[in-house]
């Protein structure tokens, strides 16, 4: 198999060392089994996203010794495509309009208990379900609010595409060649009961982008034949998500490798806002790139 592996940022920020990370082991993977590194820019949010930080981006990862075929693939381009994946969800019944706030949703997530914690999932509290109800698979794919996939409805069909009679504590499966935060490795299943119960009605499309992270992603590997998905393992949940939206929407699994965190001293995982660990810092003080694969452990 030709392995093709992709590193992919959005450009709200400079990149840490947990980006260069993230980036060299993509790129080494693919390199040494002589398949193809490719950078992909996720810029679904536009209020968020610079072209200036792209520019950085690219020479930062350059300056690393990494190298791409170009042109890169930009999300912002694609969202005629993602809107026809949603369109075809849409028809099959499998998405509803949601209009509930954060707050709407923090509220009635922790009603049942009066007080106690919502449940979290990769996204946030678990959606309680407000507005599944709504559900109006005919007339045109609503563009003015969020939609939400129907998880309940989703698994159940999945179930009864498998080729023997379903199991309720069956549900997806992907092949983990690195390792989730728990040490999980190989066959990874998730039942159909930790779909619906921890991961729930997630959003496929925000109300302002018309996607999100989870369609975009698993539409954009398949499209550029990602056979290694190298991410952090903060994502090892939302993975389970993706396997979904592989299976309903006919799309290869590719092998996932997930890996650890780069932290700062108090263990806390580096974000977009700590200056002091962006590359550039490093560069400007006079790192090599030897030096930044040193510190980060490679
Ligand atoms: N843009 C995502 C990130 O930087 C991509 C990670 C992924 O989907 O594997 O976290």
């Amino acid at each position: 198999m030709a392995v093709v592996t992709r590193f992919a940022p959005s450009p709200t920020g400079p990149l840490h060392l947990g980006h260069a990370y993230a980036a060299i082991v993509a790129h080494d993977l693919a390199r040494s089994h002589g398949g193809t590194f490719l950078l992909r820019i996720e810029d679904i949010d536009q209020t968020r996203c610079r072209p200036e930080w792209e520019a950085q981006i690219a020479d930062d990862l350059h300056w690393l010794g990494l190298s791409w075929p170009t042109p890169v693939l930009r999300q912002s381009d694609r969202v005629e495509i993602y809107r026809a994946a949603l369109q075809s969800l849409w028809q099959r019944g499998l998405l509803y309009p949601c209009s509930c706030s954060r707050r709407d949703i923090l509220e009635a997530a922790s009603a049942p208990q009066e007080g106690a914690a919502p449940l979290i999932g990769p996204d946030g509290p678990v959606y309680p379900g407000t507005c599944r109800a709504r559900h109006r698979q005919s007339g045109p794919l609503p563009s003015d609010c969020a939609l939400r996939l129907d998880m309940s409805k989703a698994a159940a069909l999945l179930m009864s595409h498998q080729d023997h009679a379903p199991n309720p504590l069956e549900g997806v499966i992907f092949l983990e060649v690195g390792q989730g935060p728990q040490g999980q490795h190989g066959l990874i299943a998730t039942p159909a009961r930790h779909l619906t119960d921890q991961i729930g009605d997630i959003v496929l499309a925000r109300r302002e982008m018309g996607t999100s992270y989870h369609l975009s992603v698993v539409l954009d590997d398949a499209a550029q034949g990602v056979t290694h998905v190298t991410r952090g393992e903060d994502l090892f949940e939302a993975t389970a998500i993706h396997v979904v939206l592989q299976r309903l929407l006919g799309l290869p699994t590719p092998i996932y490798h997930h890996h650890r965190l780069i932290r700062d001293a108090q263990g806390k995982r580096l974000a977009k806002r700590d200056d002091a660990r962006a590359l550039a810092r490093y560069r400007a003080e006079g790192a090599s790139p030897a030096d930044i694969r040193h510190m980060i452990g490679l």
